[in-house]
């Protein structure tokens, strides 16, 4: 059976051309980027060449990336990094409800600290509309999270205007990228933001390493403590051979996304048209236009998506859902309920992400993988 693997946002594969950059730093080049002899020189080189590669992605300077062991810590290390050094200017941070939970998790525990955070509302596209973050800041509004694409919908929010808000009211601004670095243009040098969180594994590079962009100037309290690496703003031995397959896939990104977003937009409008016109009431969750090319989240109404996806699975069809539970609204994921998604319609949800593996011939198969799995449940 041909299997079809429509759960890029969920992971990617490793690009071979990633692992045959990573390969070395494994074996002959195990230096440690700390030691002075040949050894560790030949690490360090690879590092910073790593390190500018991701910086050229985004337009910033080399030294303002910092290595983490993923998106999440990234998240992690902005958020309560930022939030604990800037007290002594204010007590008040602001979020929202459809975050990936590296986001909202940090944000629950600052609140044990003593922080206030107010959680803005998206509207039922999932977009976060720059005006509710406006009337959310107050005098001491020090920090606001907002991240660029949400993972379970798919929608683009306006991160230029709300980073602007926040710039011109001289608060810091965090933005989760892990959903669109090296596939949406950013550019920090014309963008207003001062944090960015960014993944490997997302982008065809290695699980287990991430990168925060922090602007010059921006100070950051550690959440890890040890050695002076990462200009101590993070302890520990580099991941060298992830961070030089980060680079490397960082860079393959830059050089394909003029052609590969097209591509991946192509796609989906066909995948998207093609299930409209083959299967009844059906409906897209997330922004219609304003969406991260080659993703879909679609409801069946009448089906659980946990079930869908386990038929689906069974012909070969790998997708993700945001609803861990059929039994009603509790089931709903955080991103539906944030969204006011009736749960007729949440509890069907099912997201289908396509990325370099996906090809126009698959889309046929897809259609009779979901309507064999819809009428098999229907006779359930
Ligand atoms: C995957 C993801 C993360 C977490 O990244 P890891 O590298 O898996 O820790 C954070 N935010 C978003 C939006 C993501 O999609």
């Amino acid at each position: 059976m041909k299997r079809i693997y429509l759960d890029h946002s969920a992971t990617t594969p490793v690009d071979q051309r990633v692992l045959e950059a990573m390969l070395p730093f494994l074996t002959e080049e195990f230096g440690n980027p700390s030691s002075l002899h040949s050894f560790g020189r030949a690490a360090k080189v690879a590092l910073e060449e790593a390190r500018q590669k991701i910086a050229s992605v985004i337009n910033a300077s080399p030294g303002e990336i910092v290595f983490t062991s993923g998106g999440s810590e990234a998240d992690n290390l902005a958020i309560a990094g930022a939030a604990r050094a800037y007290r002594d200017k204010g007590n008040h941070l602001i979020a929202n409800r459809i975050e990936h939970h590296a986001v909202l998790h940090i944000f629950e525990e600052l609140e044990k600290e003593g922080f206030e955070v107010t959680y803005v509302e998206c509207d039922r596209y999932g977009m976060i509309e720059p005006q509710t973050v406006e009337s959310a800041i107050r005098p001491d509004t020090i920090l606001m999270s907002i991240m660029h694409v949400n993972n379970e919908v798919g929608t683009i929010n306006p991160i230029q205007e709300i980073g602007a808000i926040a710039k011109n009211r001289n608060i810091l601004f965090h933005t989760d990228a892990v959903q669109s670095f090296g596939k949406l243009p950013l550019d920090v040098k014309i963008m207003p933001f001062d944090l960015m969180s960014m993944s490997a594994h997302k982008i065809y590079g290695p699980k287990g390493i991430g990168a925060l962009w922090v602007r010059r100037g921006v100070k950051l309290t550690p959440i890890l403590y040890g050695g002076s690496q990462e200009r101590g703003q993070r302890a520990g031995t580099e991941n060298i051979a992830g961070a030089v397959g980060f680079g490397k896939a960082a860079e393959l990104c830059k050089l394909e996304m003029a052609a590969e977003m097209p591509r991946l937009k192509q796609l989906q409008k066909l995948l998207w048209n093609t299930i409209q016109k083959e299967i009844p009431n059906v409906r897209l969750n997330g922004h219609p236009e304003q969406r991260l090319p080659g993703h879909l989240n679609v409801s069946f109404n009448g089906a659980a998506g946990d079930e869908l996806l386990i038929h689906l699975d069974l012909n070969g069809i790998a997708v993700s859902t945001g609803s861990a539970c059929t039994s009603g609204a509790v089931g709903l994921s955080h991103v539906l309920k944030g969204m006011k998604i009736e749960t007729q319609y949440g509890r069907g949800a099912v997201r289908m992400t396509m990325g370099r593996s996906s090809k126009e011939e698959d889309i046929p198969l897809i259609i009779e993988a979901l309507k064999n799995s819809l009428s098999k449940l229907a006779s359930e």
